[in-house]
């Protein structure tokens, strides 16, 4: 078997392009001959506009050329996950119900990403409306893990990271509402980070769970991380959760690792204890542990008594949010329409629609939603799952009183077959054990790789810090990549060199 070889980062292909090594059209016109070789192998990208990427890079080359400013992002290609309005091409949400949908306006994120003359290269495979963990529930089929193709690699923002994986883009953009960029960050060995709620605008990011939903960036480094979400953060009034504070220096943070020696770490102790976690991914993240140890970090066991109720209390809101969110498909206001016979009477007309335009995930989570809201249920669950939240919450608040970062797995185990659980709800809802919490606190979070199982599975190791701290989270992601001298690896099938 060969063996993975090196990747050039975002940064690196950022300096090449400023210096002149390579023109940005060279870029592109490479990136799209690896997505011409590699794109239906993993089922990614989902809708790619050759012709206006490559107009944007003759036009950044032109401007390098005149010396004129560019952003930090300057002639980048970014993928970015199908759940995110983009004016040009379709999104679709991997849906049928959005199928032929054309947004009027760009996502928030994506006029930042114009704005820091990013190259918007493709939209990527998702699971329906963002509601899964594998990207099996996509119209499009599913996306597969440049890792393993016979496995998924994650969800729902699975394209997004697939696509950084196997090098077709140095950096993606997904969104989590529960788990869904460290995931599949994980399944992919990439770093993921989930920013703090409201740290990045919700503005054009097709509404999943409002309270829970987030934009965030895949890539190899944390360097890469850092200088993507410093592009997209920030204030913005169309949003009315999205947080006025400014935005901190990430990328001149990022260096500051040294400030390790003095940093507390939570572990939890229910996650490395917790029975269904993978022997592999427990030794590895004790590893990481030792690691942090050495670097002079202090380390500080956590007890988080309401994360047994994370699961519970995330399926109860997640699916009650969704209902609400999802009544505007209704085969009136825009998106598909059912043309059956009976859909000639309105009442018939929105059943028909929505029964034909949803898939089973996501039927299944309107009905659970509709159901816990409804009267006479909405006490028992809805009312009490904002209560538990509300515990789960302060377990974090009582945390960072303690420490500065807490760590543990991302998931319970690595990447899983294709089809092993999509039958089986329970099992794929299980997933994300490790991830909801920080979705269910609000708080920042990043994947980020700390070696493979014994199969050759990337590994994924999860920080969480308290809201806005995610300057000090990168930090100290980065603290450890530099100790251990990661390099971020190609999968031995997606190998060609970037330039
Ligand atoms: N797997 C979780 C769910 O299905 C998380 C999804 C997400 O973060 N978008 O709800």
């Amino acid at each position: 078997m060969n063996q993975p070889s090196k990747i050039l980062s975002l940064t690196a292909l950022g300096q090449q392009l400023r210096s002149g090594a390579i023109t940005c059209r060279e870029l592109i016109e490479s990136q799209l001959a690896k997505v011409q070789r590699s794109n239906s192998s993993i089922n990614a990208l989902v809708s790619i506009d050759p012709e206006s990427a490559l107009a944007k890079a003759d036009a950044i080359d032109r401007k390098l050329q005149d010396r004129q400013s560019l952003g930090a992002l300057a002639g980048i290609p970014i993928a970015v996950k199908d759940n995110l309005c983009t004016r040009l091409g379709v999104t679709s949400c991997g849906s049928r119900m959005l199928k032929d949908f054309r947004s009027p306006y760009d996502a928030h994120v994506i006029e930042k990403l114009h704005e820091h003359d990013a190259i918007v290269f493709g939209k990527t495979n998702l699971d329906e409306f963002a509601m899964g963990g594998s990207t099996e529930t996509s119209i499009f089929g599913p996306a597969h893990n440049p890792w393993d193709l016979e496995r998924t690699c994650g969800g729902s923002s699975g394209g997004s990271a697939a696509a950084v994986a196997a090098g077709l883009v140095p950096a993606s953009l997904g969104t989590d509402t529960g788990g869904s960029i460290r995931q599949p960050a994980a399944f992919c060995g990439l770093c993921g980070l989930k920013p703090t709620y409201g740290r990045v605008s919700r503005w054009g990011l097709v509404s999943y769970a409002s309270s829970l939903d987030v934009a965030g960036v895949f890539a190899h480094s944390i360097q890469d991380i850092a200088l993507v979400l410093q592009s997209i953060a920030g204030h913005d009034p169309r949003d009315s959760t999205c947080l006025p504070h400014e935005v901190p220096d990430y990328t001149s943070f990022v260096r500051n690792f040294e400030q390790i020696r003095s940093t507390r770490i939570g572990v939890i102790r229910q996650q490395i204890d917790s029975p269904g976690l993978d022997p592999s991914i427990r030794r590895s993240i004790l590893e990481a542990i030792e690691t942090y140890k050495n670097l002079g970090a202090q380390i500080v066991d956590i007890d988080m008594p309401h994360s047994k109720y994370c699961i519970a209390t995330y399926y109860i809101i997640a699916p009650c949010e969704a209902s609400s969110n999802l009544a505007r498909y209704d085969g009136v206001h825009y998106g598909f329409r059912s043309k059956r016979p009976e859909a000639s009477v309105l009442d018939r007309m929105i059943e028909q629609t929505r029964s034909e335009g949803f898939g089973p995930e996501v039927r299944r989570r309107i009905l659970l939603g509709t159901y816990a809201l409804s009267a006479g249920y909405y006490d028992a669950y809805y009312v009490q799952a904002l209560r538990v939240r509300r515990l789960i919450r302060q377990d974090y608040d009582e945390a960072f009183a303690k420490v500065d970062v807490l760590l543990g797995p991302t998931t319970p185990n690595t990447a899983f077959k294709i089809g092993e659980k999509i039958n089986d709800p329970i099992q794929l809802y299980l997933q994300d054990l490790f991830t909801v919490g920080a979705n269910l606190a609000g708080v920042p979070a990043i994947s980020i790789p700390i070696g493979h199982s014994p199969e050759g599975l990337p590994i994924g190791m999860q920080l969480q810090a308290p809201p806005l701290g995610e300057a000090k989270l990168l930090a100290i992601a980065e603290a450890y990549h530099q100790h251990v001298d990661y390099q971020p690896m190609v999968p031995p099938s997606f190998q060609a060199p970037v330039s």
